[in-house]
């Protein structure tokens, strides 16, 4: 089968500078997801997956947020070197992103048709009257009557405002959709059926889709292949296979899963993984896990693992590479 890269991003470094400090959110990430596959992006609150999306949309926070180095592609299209009425144009109609909060999204003083039909208007040359029913066919791709809408976004609930904020970002048609947490302002059973909703149409138009979460059990369900991020760095990256039922595993992917509760166990406690994410503005030398890792080896506290691969899984660890003996790359 022959695969085509709908993003690429190359060694990414992302700093946020203050007057008073620099932190290092993205420090040298590489990833790469292909035509119509959905990867999962796993980590904990500050390990950079925001930072990431917001770099690919080139929406970080001025004059604050800056690509210190590296390349994103889009394609084949180099987004560091897009002007902002490029990506006025990419937005929308080659990467779309949906944000945890719906209502952050949303106008709330303009009727959900006219914001469908914002989208719709500045990617396309359509008439107002095949933009009115390119409006009426997307509400009803999300399963909402397009009889609602002339109504405003407060007048729906979270979940129904989550599938127009789907509407808004599938309406072009864009080939990677960046989901940041979309689910997780919802409550439990709506949550199954927006990401239900999300699968079909990602199947449906063949989006390929970014999925940052928490939550693995939603990785399982809806993922291809799942990334794991640490302190603004890919630590360990794999097919679902290989993160769920393989056996070698970066030590922070074992404290994740460690930490979930198991149905089938009996066990008085959880397991969180001990102490805390790095400071950003202060990160550790050699590898950035090791003031938390229980198996460090001598050289963790001085160089900075590389990525190792067997297959399709990759690890960044030196103490997984020289048990297993896996390759560099
Ligand atoms: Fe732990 Fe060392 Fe592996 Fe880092 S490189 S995860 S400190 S064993």
């Amino acid at each position: 089968m022959t695969t085509e890269k709908i993003l690429d991003v190359k060694d990414l470094y992302v700093i946020y500078r203050t007057d008073e400090m620099v932190c290092h959110a993205l420090n040298g990430l590489s990833l790469y997801i292909d035509r119509g596959e959905t990867l999962g992006l796993v980590g904990e609150t500050g390990a950079g997956k925001t930072t990431l999306a917001l770099s690919i949309m080139k929406l970080l926070p001025e004059r604050i947020g800056f690509v210190e180095k590296g390349e994103i592609y889009l394609g084949d299209r180099n987004i560091m070197s897009c002007t902002s009425a490029d990506m006025r144009l990419l937005r929308g109609e080659t990467v779309s992103m949906i944000f945890q909060d719906p209502m952050s999204s949303l106008n709330p003083i303009l009727t959900i048709g006219d914001q469908i039909a914002e989208v719709v208007e500045l990617h396309s040359n359509l008439s107002k009257r095949e933009i009115d029913n390119r409006v009426d066919e997307i509400l009803g791709m999300v399963g909402l009557p397009a009889s609602r809408k002339s109504e405003f976004p407060h007048q729906f609930s979270g979940g129904m405002q989550q599938r127009v904020v789907i509407a808004m970002a599938l309406a072009c048609e864009p080939q990677l959709l960046l989901a940041d947490e979309p689910t997780t302002a919802l409550d439990v059973t709506i949550q199954a059926q927006v990401l239900q909703l999300m699968k079909g149409l990602k199947k449906k138009l063949n989006t390929a889709m970014l999925l940052i979460t928490h939550d693995l059990g939603v990785v399982a369900q809806m993922c291809d292949r799942v990334a794991i991020i640490y302190a603004g760095e890919i630590i360990e990256i794999g097919t679902v296979g290989d993160i769920f039922e393989g056996e070698n595993h970066h030590p922070y992917t074992v404290g994740l899963f460690g930490s979930i509760p198991n149905i089938k166990e009996d066990s008085d406690r959880l397991h969180p993984i001990d102490g805390m994410m790095p400071d950003p503005a202060n990160l550790p030398e050699g590898c950035k896990f090791h003031t938390r890792c229980t198996q460090c080896i001598k050289r963790c506290y001085t160089e900075a693992p590389r990525d190792y691969s067997l297959n399709s899984h990759t690890i960044k660890c030196h103490l997984m590479a020289s048990i297993h003996g896996w390759e560099t790359t």
